[in-house]
């Protein structure tokens, strides 16, 4: 169905913003942009694309303060594979067996054993041009800040620098017992389960169906709307069928951005959304520069 990377999982994590998101309803957002007089851009036709694109290159160019959220779209054309559409992983895999911290104290190794293979195929996946593209978007004086529901480091690998990953990342390791995080970057791991210095069975730092989102960068996120402006928000690869992703779009939108959704489909940002480009990010980002 989407080409979103859940965190890991088929329904939405209970989100510090519930309420104040999807589940009220896009339309409550309609008047809102209509009284702050955004202009919306979302004719379909191939002959205002490149209109809708010189619309955000320019707004870009003045940008300051940029902020990228991302999602599986992004790196599937890596070839890191997703989890919802038609040869995503949920089709192969249950994910009841597998992204569960039920599954994980039933059967530690079963659930490692593929997250190992995971992180095996990411280890050769490598950035795309939409990567590239959003690294080189911040430049001196410009900041982009790049919030991403990936838990691969492709982002990074591109060179951005202000990464802050929602869903966790493949390459950590935690102990729920003491709270240690160990980055890992072994393939295959040597220890199946990898196991804590306390001896606990270290899991995916990652978050499974029916977690929350992690403090940390819920809080960067938060710290980050108080630090100024934001002149432009591209939502780059997601379906945004999250309520915080539909929050965290909505506040960039109140803090003075231009919304761009770059997607190839229609997601669930509805009338947040200022300027839909649709094609794949590695083919519309470069096009931005
Ligand atoms: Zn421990």
């Amino acid at each position: 169905m989407s080409e979103e990377r859940r965190p890991e999982s088929p329904s939405p994590p209970p989100s510090p913003f519930k309420g104040e998101g999807a589940e009220e309803g896009n339309a409550s957002f309609v008047g809102e942009g209509a009284r702050k007089g955004h202009v919306s851009f979302k004719g379909d036709g191939a002959a205002k694309e490149q209109e809708h694109i010189a619309l955000v290159r320019e707004r870009l160019a003045a940008a300051k303060n940029v902020m990228a959220i991302t999602g599986a779209g992004i790196s599937a054309e890596s070839g890191v594979p997703t989890f919802r559409d038609d040869k995503g992983l949920w089709q192969k895999f249950n994910p009841l067996d597998y992204a569960t911290r039920e599954a994980f104290r039933r059967d530690p190794v079963k659930v490692w054993k593929w997250y190992d293979e995971r992180r095996v195929n990411m280890a050769q996946a490598k950035p795309n041009a939409a990567h590239q593209a959003l690294a080189a978007m911040a430049q001196p004086g410009r900041r982009v800040f790049i919030v991403t529901q990936n838990v691969d480091d492709l982002h990074e690998q591109a060179g951005s620098k202000e990464v802050v990953h929602i869903h966790g990342s493949l390459w950590r390791i935690r102990c729920e017992r003491d709270g240690t995080v160990l980055e890992n970057r072994e393939v295959p791991l040597s220890e199946l389960p990898p196991l804590c210095m306390c001896g606990e069975t270290m899991r995916p730092d990652i978050v499974w169906f029916g977690e929350d989102l992690p403090w940390q960068p819920v809080e960067q996120i938060r710290h980050y709307f108080l630090e100024g402006p934001i002149d432009l928000c591209l939502v780059v690869g997601t379906e945004a069928s999250f309520g915080y992703i539909l929050q965290w779009a909505l506040q960039a939108r109140e803090s003075g951005a231009m919304v761009v959704d770059v997607n190839p489909r229609d997601t669930g940002l509805g009338s947040i959304v200022d300027v839909h480009l649709r094609g794949k990010a590695g083919e519309v980002l470069p096009e931005l520069l």
